[in-house]
């Protein structure tokens, strides 16, 4: 039987809606929701990044700032940066694009992000309040993997996930949000021995390696449901995921297709993010 595609466009597109009125409301009542982009040099992938979270916020009646700086800008400047935007009421989200150059610490940069305004999940007071099962801005990369877990109510309680992959914005935050929702947690990652033995037990099943096409049916088991986080290039060229499509595709009972599956979700919850911080400084108004 083939697998029923889960859509993440669609999906994504019913919840931006949702959020658009949100925005509207929120405009109303004088807070027009903000998202600060922080870019620093000239990577291209990273540029398409950023473009796309700036059309998506616009899209939706949103705030939305770039603010460049160049790649031999000192640490200290982009901290700078970044603590006055934490002081400005206009700003309720702020993202700096990753990768940073090298002499840049990526953690002092997450942790000089006000944690009421990190909307990207990265920050430890925030990862150390989704562990604990706090409400918290969410990881926007998993968050949309539970997103659309959710929407397509499919059950996640009692259910073993296997995660392939454990990096700190992905991996390990995937396993914790199902973990949360009650599944029995497996991480692989580059170390596992005999990978498919673990795999093959999954109901659900996330890949987040980063390695075109790895997954092939041999690693899946009958009507698991697959969520593929990978984003590569294939032989071609082509957008292609962690998983061979084609090859899972019958054997899966859900998957996600590379392009139109996680990706745009990912965004979606960045949107979500931002609207639920300056949705916070109304209530805190009250
Ligand atoms: P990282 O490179 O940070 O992590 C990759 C993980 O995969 C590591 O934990 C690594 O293990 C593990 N791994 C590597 N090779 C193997 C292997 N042969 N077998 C098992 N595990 C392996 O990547 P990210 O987590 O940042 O991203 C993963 C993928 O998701 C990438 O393709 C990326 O482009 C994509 N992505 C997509 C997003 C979206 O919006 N759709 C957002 C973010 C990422 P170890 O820890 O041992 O090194």
């Amino acid at each position: 039987m083939p697998a029923t595609i889960i859509n993440g466009k669609e999906i994504s597109n019913h919840i931006r809606a949702g959020l658009e009125q949100e925005v509207a409301k929120l405009t109303v009542e004088g807070i027009k929701p903000g998202l600060a982009v922080i870019l620093v040099g000239n990577n291209q992938a990273s540029r398409t990044y950023v473009t796309s979270k700036q059309k998506s916020c616009k899209a939706i009646g949103m705030h939305s700032e770039l603010i460049e700086l160049p790649e031999n800008v000192e640490e200290q400047v982009l901290l700078n940066e970044i603590e006055t935007l934490n002081n400005r009421d206009d700003i309720h989200g702020i993202l700096v694009q990753l990768p940073l150059p090298a002499h840049i610490s990526e953690t002092k940069v997450i942790e000089t992000i006000s944690p009421n305004k990190d909307v990207d999940g990265f920050h430890p007071i925030n990862i150390g309040k989704m562990m604990t099962g706090q409400d918290t801005f969410l990881p926007c990369t998993p968050f949309g993997v539970l997103e659309m877990l959710k929407y397509m109510k499919l059950p996640i309680a009692g259910k073993h996930a296997v995660i392939v992959g454990r990096s700190n914005i992905v991996g390990k935050p995937a396993g914790q949000l199902l973990l949360n929702e009650n599944a029995t947690v497996t991480y692989c990652h580059s170390k596992t021995e005999d990978l498919p033995s673990y795999t093959k037990k999954a109901d659900i099943l996330v890949a987040a390696v980063g390695r075109a096409k790895m997954i092939t049916s041999d690693y899946v088991k009958e009507g698991a449901i697959v969520i593929d986080v990978g984003m590569n290039r294939d032989e071609n060229g082509k957008l292609c995921g962690d998983v061979d499509y084609d090859d899972v595709f019958d054997k899966a009972g859900y998957i996600t297709p590379v392009p139109g599956g996680v990706g745009p979700m990912t965004i979606t919850m960045l949107l979500y993010n931002t609207v639920k911080s300056a949705q916070k400084v109304i209530a805190n108004r009250k």
